[in-house]
């Protein structure tokens, strides 16, 4: 579980000057959990507290940030926490924005989690901690990951199955980082000046989990990830796009259940299965430097070609893009899987700029040269302020920007 703690109100959001008073998060959770928390002005602390569930978690870390100990002045008692919000993972169908969390919503996202069993009870179980903790009178907002990505076309969001399979369970692409996506797509306009309607973009986010998104109008028209966040791009530990015979096919070679079939595929696979060494990039960034190790190499061949592959695929289903925007802990700091990522794409209008590509580390910029024709930047994210934003704006009842 991440938090962060965030000032903010409609004049800072205007003024982009909202504050960051606190983040942190609670890994190990089921057991003894461990806590950090780093404050605007004090030392970063780091803890270990038995922990049982995400919501005993979120209470733990709301009556922590409550007290002397986590060192905001700001907040003094809960009753400075003003509101809450929560990432959730799947709205299906149901939430094309972010909502204020009543008993009609805690249902609706109850019915989504038949599309995200792993993460939809988590959620819940936060949103009622906050209701235990505060009562009714503390509002809570649900922005989704799947929201950004409602506007997708049906054509594009369907698979070609018989189509009572939709009918039924509602087998369709989502696609999921929509916050990611919509943040840095927002933060683009507004570095260039542009409207909503004139943001025509590729957006990749490239983190544990990856995904491409092509953004025209403001509005997604299409992205990588699936049903679930397994499709698409190589990620971490996830295979991405394959064969979906291959399913049945492992299943019965190796003896293996469907369900173990498709935690490998989630867990197993990727950077991870390919390598053999880690899911984590800059490890096997440092593995190829020192030891030029062939299955490392070829990880980072393939993870940079199916990104490649996919700006292509993007560029020709949006009729064209002004731009292709980094994010994430990949896009954001290595400059290299960057400039891997764009070879070849010359053809496409993307002359890269190696100076500006390597001195643009977590911080907005352009990286290609003056006047290519489609230019491409890097955007770190901040998931958490366009929470906390939608938070304040729901709370108010202010319209949502894109
Ligand atoms: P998550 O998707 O879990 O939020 P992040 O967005 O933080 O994860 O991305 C984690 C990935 O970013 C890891 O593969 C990590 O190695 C990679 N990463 C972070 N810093 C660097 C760096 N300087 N160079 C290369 N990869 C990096």
């Amino acid at each position: 579980m991440k938090f962060q703690v965030i000032s903010t109100d409609l004049d800072r959001i205007r003024e982009d000057s909202d504050e960051r008073l606190c983040r942190g998060g609670v890994e190990r959770i089921g057991g003894e959990a461990i806590v950090t928390v780093d404050s605007k002005n004090s030392p970063k602390q780091k803890f270990t507290a038995p922990i049982r569930d995400v919501g005993a978690a979120l209470d733990f870390v709301l009556r922590f940030l409550a007290s002397d100990r986590s060192g905001i002045e700001e907040i003094r008692n809960l009753g400075d926490i003003q509101a809450v919000g929560h990432r959730v993972a799947h709205g299906g169908e149901t939430f094309h924005e972010s909502v204020i969390i009543d008993n009609k919503v805690t249902q609706l996202i109850e019915d989504c989690i038949d599309l995200a069993p792993l993460h939809n009870p988590n959620n819940l179980r936060g949103i009622r901690a906050v209701r235990e903790l505060f009562g009714e009178r503390t509002p809570q907002v649900a922005v989704f990951d799947t929201a950004f990505h409602t506007t997708i076309p049906e054509y594009a969001y369907l698979y070609a199955l018989p189509y009572h399979l939709y009918r039924r369970h509602r087998i369709r692409r989502y696609g999921f980082h929509g916050t990611s996506h919509r943040y840095v797509a927002y933060r683009y306009r507004t570095l260039c000046n542009l409207t909503r309607e004139q943001t025509n973009v590729i957006t990749l986010h490239l983190g544990n989990g990856c995904s491409a998104t092509a953004i025209r109008g403001g509005h997604s028209v299409e992205t990588s990830m699936g049903m679930t966040p397994l499709e698409g791009l190589i990620m971490g530990t996830r295979s991405g796009d394959l064969d979906p015979a291959i399913v049945n096919l492992i299943a019965t070679k190796e003896g293996m259940g469907p369900h173990e079939v498709e935690t490998m595929l989630n867990t197993q696979s990727g950077l991870l299965g390919i390598s053999g060494l880690t899911n984590d990039m800059r490890v096997l960034q440092e593995e190829l430097a020192d030891h030029d190790d062939r299955r490392v190499r070829l990880a980072i061949d393939m993870f940079c070609y199916r990104a490649r592959k996919y700006i292509g695929s993007l560029l020709a289903s949006m009729g064209g893009a002004e731009a292709v925007i980094f994010t994430g802990g990949i896009g954001e700091n290595s400059a290299e899987i960057r400039a891997r990522v764009c070879e070849g794409l010359e053809w496409a209008g993307i002359q890269m700029d190696d100076v500006r590509n390597k001195e643009t580390v977590r911080r907005p910029g352009q990286i290609s040269v003056e006047g290519s024709k489609l230019p491409v930047w890097v955007i770190p994210t901040d998931e958490e302020l366009l929470i906390a934003r939608d938070t304040v704006r729901c709370v108010l009842g202010e319209p949502l920007p894109g």
